[in-house]
């Protein structure tokens, strides 16, 4: 019926790229490829100059923008918070009024509110409402079959399963070493963990759990999330892969970095090593230093992203996308001239898909955030894995161990301590990775799901088939 109004569905994504981005490409291809229209909210209070630009660049008709009001939050208690704590305050602050908002858009009741992880508190309003509620959840599936089994793994929410000497098992999935969970869940950071375990608990809740993955990529994972059972008397929600959703256009490119990519236009195709630790990651002002000279040391071309540097991993997370005075200060002295011919060093931000999908760009050390690494996958780059935090060190693992896409850097210790790693070491696994056989092999890897998430996302692939049954379930839907 050509006068029908389309179809209609919301979504709400919490602060920080590695949500944004992916809930915001699936709404791109409900408009684009299956005529909904979308309304895309936006919490304010957390936004970043990173995430205004992308959202904003490149404008679709019936994808529209709307921003929750500024809750009345003091930016002095803001500060204070850890970043998932102010994640959550600023998410619950904003979505007060959803109710409200939800009632006063001028378009047909939504079918569907997708949220990510962090947006559990809508569940009341949608409830009222009478609108399903879909997860969007923005991690592996293998973390997501990990966040199932939660509330039966650690049924008081304290976390102490960590402190077993035997590595942590889901049904039907790989066995994870409990160094990998210390970041993860931390002893020293118990209220950040109650407040993922909060969210995650929910997860049963759900009508549908959307993944940015795809069966090539996490066989193991996707197949124990069809057949095992993670609650007791309750089936799991339904999980639909339909990664590799990543962004499609770069927003307008700063000069810097639009320099960085005509000098990675004149470089040989994969010879490029691109270094970037995701949206919030950091170094300590040491391991900064040891990361510089290893690239020097190596000789081989480079990108290399630079932060302000601090003792908190994760200290971007709510200033991405602005730029540090001036990354010099935080390299050793005549690091940049003496690495001009082969490197170059951007500050802050770089435009991580262009650099990707760039043919000079040969591997990719990342910080592995779940978007970099479907990113990187996606433009068949193999990677150099240094997690930092959250489940970082669990992708890893999958990647080296499983997928056979990338090598792990040293950093995590016996005990789950995070290690320092020198700079002789960082020399030779870039060698390893950029020129050695292992490099080959991991390149050939990568290229293969390269093609493979290629086939996955045109007509008649899963993951594009499988957004097609969604989509029309909710068209026929009342
Ligand atoms: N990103 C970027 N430029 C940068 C750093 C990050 O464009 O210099 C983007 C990257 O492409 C990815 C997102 O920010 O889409 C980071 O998400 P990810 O899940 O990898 O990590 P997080 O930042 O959530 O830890």
């Amino acid at each position: 019926n050509e006068s029908a109004p389309k179809p209609h569905v919301a979504f709400l994504p919490s602060p920080g790229m590695g949500h944004i981005t992916p809930l915001y490409e699936l709404a791109v291809r409900l408009v684009t490829q299956h005529n909904f229209q979308v309304t895309f909210f936006v919490i304010t209070a957390g936004s970043t100059i990173a995430q205004d630009s992308y959202i904003t660049a490149y404008p679709l008709p019936d994808l529209h923008i709307v921003d929750l009001p500024l809750p009345n939050v003091s930016n002095q208690v803001l500060d204070e918070m850890t970043t998932v704590a102010r994640l959550c305050y600023v998410v619950e602050q904003s979505i007060r009024p959803l109710r409200s908002v939800i009632n006063g858009l001028k378009r047909p009741k939504p079918k569907a509110l997708v949220i990510d992880m962090f947006c559990t508190g809508v569940f009341e309003a949608c409830k009222d409402l009478s609108i399903p509620v879909y997860s969007f959840f923005t991690a592996s599936t293998f973390l997501l079959t990990f966040s199932l089994y939660l509330p039966t793994l650690d049924y008081k929410g304290d976390g102490e399963f960590v402190d077993q000497p035997e590595p942590v098992k889901v049904p039907g999935c790989t066995p994870i070493r409990t160094q990998d969970l210390m970041v993860l869940v931390p002893k020293s950071m118990i209220n950040e963990y109650k407040l993922w375990f909060m969210h995650v608990s929910r997860l049963s809740m759900v009508s549908g759990i959307f993944v940015n993955s795809w069966e090539d990529l996490e066989p193991v994972s996707l197949e124990a999330v069809k057949h095992e059972p993670f609650f007791v008397d309750i089936p799991t929600p339904p999980v639909y892969p339909i990664g590799p959703l990543t962004k499609q256009v770069e927003p307008v490119l700063s000069e810097y970095a639009k320099e960085t990519i005509a000098w990675l236009d004149e470089q040989p195709r994969d010879s490029v090593l691109f270094v970037a630790l995701g949206s919030g990651g950091t170094l300590t002002s040491e391991q900064l230093t040891e990361l510089a000279w290893g690239l020097e040391l190596s000789q081989q071309r480079f990108v290399l992203v630079v932060r302000k540097p601090s003792d908190c991993a994760i200290s971007g997370f709510f200033s991405a996308g602005r730029d540090v005075d001036d990354p010099m200060a935080y390299l050793p002295d005549g690091f940049v001239e003496r690495t001009n011919r082969i490197g170059r060093v951007v500050s802050s931000w770089a435009p991580q898909v262009a650099v990707l999908s760039h043919m000079s760009t040969g591997a990719f050390l990342s910080h592995c955030g779940w978007n970099s690494i479907v990113e990187s996958v996606k433009y068949g780059v193999p990677m150099i894995a240094w997690p930092l935090y959250a489940e970082q060190r669990l992708n890893a693992a999958m990647l080296s161990d499983e997928v056979g896409v990338a090598v792990r850097m040293p950093v995590v210790g016996e005990g789950g301590e995070t290690v320092m790693v020198g700079r002789k070491e960082i020399e030779s696994v870039v060698k390893a990775v950029m020129e050695g056989e292992d490099g080959k092999k991991l390149r050939k890897r990568a290229k293969e799901l390269e093609a493979s998430g290629r086939e996955t996302l045109s007509r008649g692939g899963s993951s594009y088939d499988t957004l097609a049954r969604v989509a029309e379930s909710w068209s026929i839907k009342t």
